[in-house]
């Protein structure tokens, strides 16, 4: 395998420092940026280049690609619903990251960039139902992406399509359907539901308070892809010659009240739910069409919910019990 010199753009971060860790291990040498300082990323490796660098700045941009033959853009001001409804501005600058990091990336000769869109890119009138059809890629138009994000999301995509026609830098973009496991945000306001349940229902096992609340009334659906199922993903793309963005995402569909009984059953308990009408709960119904990419590369999801929640809890468990297993390092 030719080892080549890669930029992983949010690496302090859940899927970035997943990927550099992945990268690495091929046999690769890593340069790792994220503007948090070292001792708050998720995820630290011996023999990878870290750095903290804020790259809504082009200056910054064009230090963290120098010498870099690959660029994976996993940088970005991002959270679960009750952080994107309620920042929307913040959201939309994370388009400097994307577009100095395209401009420094064309200056440095990068032959490859890869971007992390999003399903919130699909027009909201598509995802009312909650027994939805599943996203197709073509349903990205006519545009009415999720406000703040998702406008942000597909203006970076086409950003991306523009540098590859007009510059000939070859970008690929994947839209990721929610993806959770160990090592991300799972408390603070940023984290998505996945990990807030889990953290909820490990804290109810730790405190013996058998209670929870629930964002909406539960009913809403969702897919969720496990982190490893992901990376694979992301190298795949990265690799192909898919030109147009496409999905990367599980197709198993599940209320959230059926994530919350998963939780529970690998926790052992079983809680009172409370609903808040009131809180922030996205579009009614969300799945991936993943006909295109198993057509390209055959890919579907090897990890199921149940096996990835498993892990997920277990890691979440250890953090709040203070017993953590994580594989930081000083
Ligand atoms: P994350 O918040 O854990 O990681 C993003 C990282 O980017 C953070 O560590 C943050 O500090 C860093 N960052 C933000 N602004 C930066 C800047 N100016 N310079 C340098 N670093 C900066 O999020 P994640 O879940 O790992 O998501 C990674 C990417 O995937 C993001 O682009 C996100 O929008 C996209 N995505 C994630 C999901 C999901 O379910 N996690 C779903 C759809 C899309």
């Amino acid at each position: 395998m030719e080892t080549k010199t890669l930029l992983v753009a949010g690496a302090g971060g859940f899927i970035g420092g997943h990927l550099a860790a992945d990268l690495a291990q091929q046999g690769h040498r890593v340069r790792a940026v994220d503007k948090k300082p070292l001792d708050e990323w998720y995820q630290r490796f011996e023999g990878i280049e870290n750095l903290q660098l804020d790259l809504a700045g082009i200056d910054a941009c064009r230090q963290a690609v120098d010498g870099v033959d690959e660029v994976y853009n996993l940088a970005a001001d991002m959270g679960g619903m009750g952080f994107i409804e309620n920042n929307r501005a913040l959201c939309m600058l994370s388009v400097l990251i994307n577009t100095h990091l395209l401009m420094a990336s064309k200056e440095a000769d990068v032959s490859r960039y890869f971007y992390a869109s999003s399903a919130c890119v699909y027009a909201a009138d598509k995802q009312t139902d909650p027994h939805v059809t599943a996203l197709k890629e073509s349903d990205a138009y006519p545009a009415m992406a999720e406000d703040g994000y998702g406008w942000e999301k597909l203006f970076s995509e086409r950003m991306c399509r523009h540098f590859m026609e007009d510059f000939g830098l070859a970008t690929r973009v994947a839209r990721f359907h929610n993806v959770y496991g160990p090592h991300g945000t799972y408390a603070g306001g940023r984290e998505k539901a996945p990990a807030a349940i889990c953290r909820k229902v490990a804290q109810a096992e730790i405190s013996g308070r058998h209670e929870i609340e629930i964002w909406g009334d539960g009913e809403q659906t969702r897919s969720f892809m496990y982190i490893d199922d992901c990376v694979r993903g992301i190298k795949a793309i990265m690799e192909s010659d898919i030109r147009e963005p496409i999905n990367l995402g599980s197709s198993e569909l599940v209320t959230i009240n059926q994530l919350v009984d998963m939780v529970e059953s690998i926790a052992g308990v079983s809680l009172e739910r409370r609903y808040d009408l009131s809180a922030p709960q996205g579009v009614r119904g969300r799945n991936s069409d993943n006909a295109l990419i198993q057509q390209y590369l055959g890919w579907e999801p090897s990890i199921t919910l149940l096996t990835g929640l498993g892990h997920t809890y277990r890691w979440i468990h250890d953090q709040l019990s203070g017993t953590p297993s994580g594989t930081r390092v000083a």
